[in-house]
């Protein structure tokens, strides 16, 4: 893939930055709740699901809502997208002087929660838009931001996507593999971000399988679902469904990749007397760079 940056002098690195904004599950903690994740290539930052309180994350990292303009959803379950209309409608009413499309891409029902939320006549939020474009008061607000009249309502294209190339960017492409999760109820990707200089894997939930596997394989960074330990989930359904600290260990090691980062961390996990059970159990089967991902991190870029 072609380094941006080229004829300006210098070239920028294109390795993809991670900042965590959501590495928790929907049972909400002082220091985690639900997913979301910032993926930054070169000047551009893709978000990668949108759990609770993203946007105000986001904030708190330093990161604009105008700033991106790609989305991907791996799921539907609330932890990964309960956020969204006010992500839709704080980008929207910050985007000035005029509002510039928002890309969603996910799974099926992509296009329906994303139309369910701003559809002009039957969207859970269109009262919001329509009053901020029509109320005199709202268009002086916009106004002083350095928004320019007449306001046109949220440009937001959804799709909904299958496995294999979702977007090719000017220096990055993402391509979407299926998760194992809560099939039939709800579709599952897990994505792979690939630069001329590095590639990122965000699993999403899932249980180890075969697709995360492959399409992991000699990634730089594997952001896995660390659910729960082994003995927990171990002839349970939840093997069925999401991952445990050895299944992310194995997949990290079955895919060679340089660097695991565990998120989506279950709750008792979290707490400071798990701390050593679960490094035991990641030791039992990866013994790579390991990072538990906490909310607010840059993730580091594998050392060699
Ligand atoms: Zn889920």
């Amino acid at each position: 893939m072609e380094r941006s940056g080229a004829g300006m002098g210098v070239k920028k690195p294109l390795t993809p930055e991670v900042t965590i904004i959501g590495c928790g599950t929907p049972t909400p903690l002082p220091d985690r709740f639900g997913s979301s994740y910032v993926v930054q290539v070169g000047d551009e930052k893709l978000l990668f699901d949108c759990g609770p309180a993203t946007t105000w994350k986001l904030a708190r990292n330093g990161i604009s809502t105008t700033d991106i303009d790609d989305v991907f959803f791996t799921h539907h379950h609330f932890d990964h997208d309960a956020d969204f209309p006010t992500f839709i409608l704080t980008r929207w009413d910050q985007m000035v002087p005029r509002d510039k499309t928002l890309n969603v891409y996910g799974p099926k029902l992509t296009e329906e929660f994303t139309n369910g939320i701003l559809d002009e006549d039957t969207g859970l939020f269109a009262h919001d838009w329509k009053a901020r474009i029509h109320h005199p008061a709202s268009q002086i607000t916009f106004q002083d931001r350095g928004g320019e009249l007449p306001r046109m309502k949220p440009d937001v294209d959804p799709h909904n996507m299958g496995p294999g190339l979702i977007k090719k960017g000017s220096s990055w492409e993402v391509t979407a593999a299926p998760a194992d999760h809560v099939q039939p109820y709800l579709d599952s990707l897990a994505y792979r971000i690939d630069t001329a200089d590095g590639s990122v894997v965000l699993t999403g939930d899932t249980a180890p399988c075969e697709t995360v596997t492959d399409l992991a394989r000699g990634a730089d960074v594997l952001m896995m679902m660390c659910w729960e330990t082994h003995d927990k989930m171990d002839g349970n359904p939840h093997a069925d469904a999401s991952s445990s600290v050895l299944g992310a260990a194995e997949t990290a090691a079955e895919a060679g990749v340089k660097q695991l980062v565990m998120v989506h961390i279950g709750a008792r996990l979290t707490s400071a007397e798990m701390k050593g059970p679960r490094e035991i159990e990641a030791k039992q089967a990866w013994n790579g760079q390991l990072v538990w991902g906490d909310e607010g991190m840059k993730v580091p870029w594998p050392k060699g």
